[in-house]
């Protein structure tokens, strides 16, 4: 499985964090969970690089990707740290705003009406979401705080059977920072989760019962 060229292209271009390796892995994912039937779910827009694969599943299987930002940017992204994109601050308010860049990219993808953009706080979106979904990725904050905000928040709204996905995953602490790997262990460890893939920081586990 593996997503159209056109959206492939779309992704090569767009901005963001997501490499192709892991990319295409996510699409794999993507593709299994959206033949659930259910909604895709994911935490961490920014400008839309890995939200193109999860619409281009989403379409696939007739069903939508859900995605949540504040579009504010995270704390590695704020001006004077490693990660801060100038264009994409508004010139206005001073402050981050992804989400026009977003729009423009899943427009040119012709992907638009397969995504419902959740523009706010995750644990905000999470606490009032009714239904359930058959992928959880999970890329936004990566503050322990943040990443916990999102698993707790989420998790219990991923059917069984569905496909748990996270990014930046590094057990090594010389690669990058521990709190999606902790989140990454606290699934392994509640017994509901077992792992289906491993490729570089992306890792997906399946949910295999309710209890969590
Ligand atoms: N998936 C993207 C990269 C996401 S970067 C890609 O493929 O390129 C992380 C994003 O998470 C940022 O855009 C930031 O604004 C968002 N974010 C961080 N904490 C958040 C929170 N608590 N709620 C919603 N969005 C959050
Ligand atoms: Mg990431």
């Amino acid at each position: 499985m593996a997503p159209k060229p056109e959206t492939l292209a779309a992704f090569e271009a767009a901005k963001g964090f997501m490499p192709l390796r892991e990319g295409l892995a996510l699409y794999e994912a993507a593709a299994e969970a959206a033949a659930l039937g259910l909604p895709l779910l994911e935490v961490g827009t920014y400008c839309g690089r890995s939200t193109l694969l999860l619409a281009d599943a989403a379409r696939e299987a007739g069903v939508v990707a859900v995605t949540v930002d504040h579009h504010r940017g995270s704390e590695e992204q704020q001006p004077g740290w490693e990660y801060h994109d100038p264009s994409v601050v508004d010139p206005e308010i001073g402050l981050m705003d992804t989400l026009p860049t977003f729009r423009r990219t899943l427009h040119k993808a012709g992907l638009e009406e397969h995504v419902l953009a959740v523009v706010g706080r995750s644990p905000q979106a999470a606490a009032v979401w009714g239904g359930s979904v058959g992928l959880v990725f999970i890329d936004g904050g990566h503050t322990d705080e943040h990443a916990t905000a999102d698993y707790e928040g989420w998790v219990p709204h991923l059917a069984v059977g569905g496909l748990l996905v996270i990014h930046d995953v590094f057990p090594d602490p010389a690669d990058g920072g521990q709190a999606p790997y902790r989140i990454y262990c606290r699934a392994l460890a509640s017994g509901a989760f077992t792992e289906t893939s491993a490729t570089d920081s992306l890792r997906v586990l399946r949910r295999t019962t309710t209890g969590l």
